[in-house]
């Protein structure tokens, strides 16, 4: 008996074994149902739509800085170029200025400091680069002119009218050779430092160091830095130290302030006021509203972008050079390229910008207090 039973025992364990393992193989991947195959395929097109590239674009130069004035400018590098010209970095010119020094040492061994300097200035301040600067000083200077002269009587009476622009009318641009017209500063030859200062008798300068010269060729920087400087010549505490402040000086100040442009406790004059730098931003918003209307009316919008940028291109770390005149009154780059210059109403017309919800509260003589009631009296 056992003989026997055992090879049938076997042979039914054997014929159970391969049914099992057939089973089990069709179950996990055998002909799959309907519902799994449906599933199946609608994971292969998920995967697909996955795959697919995002059908937005990227925002071009011109979109991007109407987005973030801030972020866009100081996002370029260097050189920065527009159609004009470009905008190198502070420490870029101060180097190419201590190169032409060396040269000029090395190639005459024996000459003295004063024919290095006389050497140095006349390469440095040549008269192509002198040319250049005087003629955007002079546009800078008409501009401003104009923006005094255009004011209504509810911003200006006559004779505050009168006092800004003969102040204005007797700044210089004060440029060597002779190297003698800056012996009081001779470092300025080497620095990218530019400056408006009142001697003690009086007289109204702007000074630019010879770096600067160097690393700008930019039309658009020149006007917006020299437009910033002039500025100086009639800023809230320039004429408060004068005694000419005019009237709604008082208004502007307060509206800086309700923008955030102006710490309150830094809104009077005084060793830590912010207000003469925070002016001097917005008078050259304003005259950069004019020149980029003005000369950029056949540029792509790419390169009308390149021109605003420019304008500040150089203040994105200004607050970190220690070259800075007045470094602690300076607003941050943040507030001077993205608030002041990139939401000045003019600019962003002139760059297609899509207005903001807030623009109608940007600083502007026509839309403080004073000037708004008289326009309600006079309806
Ligand atoms: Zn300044």
């Amino acid at each position: 008996m056992k003989s026997r039973i055992f090879p049938l025992i076997l042979f039914a364990l054997i014929c159970s074994a391969l049914a099992g393992a057939y089973l089990w193989k069709t179950r996990s991947s055998g002909t799959p149902t309907r519902a799994a195959a449906a599933e199946s395929e609608s994971l292969v097109t998920v995967k697909k739509k996955k795959e697919a590239p995002p059908a937005h674009r990227l925002p071009d130069l011109n979109e991007s800085y109407c987005l973030d004035p801030h972020a866009t400018t100081c996002a370029t590098g260097w050189p920065s170029i527009d159609p004009t010209g470009r905008v190198l970095s502070d420490a870029a010119g101060e180097i190419r200025a201590l190169r032409v020094m060396r040269n000029i040492i090395r190639e005459n061994p024996t000459w003295t400091s004063e024919q290095v300097q006389d050497a140095l200035i006349t390469i440095i301040y040549s008269e192509k680069r002198r040319t250049r600067f005087k003629d955007s000083f002079e546009w800078v200077k008409t501009a401003l002119t104009n923006f005094i002269k255009e004011q209504p009587a509810t911003v200006f009476s006559d004779s505050e009218k009168t006092t800004l622009l003969d102040r204005l009318a007797v700044i210089e641009l004060q440029l060597p050779p002779p190297a003698a017209v800056y012996a009081d500063a001779m470092d300025l030859v080497t620095k990218n430092t530019v400056y408006y200062e009142r001697t003690p008798q009086g007289q109204m300068r702007l000074r630019l160091g010879g770096a600067y010269l160097l690393n700008t060729s930019s039309w658009y920087n020149m006007i917006f830095t020299l437009g910033h400087e002039m500025a100086h010549a009639i800023d809230p505490c320039e004429t408060y130290q004068a005694d000419i402040t005019p009237k709604i000086y008082g208004e502007l100040v307060a509206c800086f302030v309700d923008a955030g442009w102006v710490a309150p406790d830094r809104s009077e004059c005084g060793p830590e006021e912010q207000v003469s730098e925070v002016f001097a931003d917005w008078i050259a918003s304003e005259l950069m509203g004019k020149a980029l209307k003005v000369a950029t009316k056949d540029y792509s919008s790419t390169d009308r972008t390149r021109a605003a940028i420019n304008a500040t291109r150089d203040l994105c770390d200004q607050a970190s050079t220690e070259d800075s005149l007045d470094l602690s009154l300076h607003q941050q780059p943040r507030i001077r390229i993205g608030d002041i210059m990139g939401k000045n109403p003019s600019v962003r017309h002139t760059l297609k910008c899509e207005p903001k919800k807030n623009d109608s509260r940007y600083c502007r003589f026509n839309t403080l207090p004073s000037a708004l009631s008289s326009k309600e009296t006079t309806r």
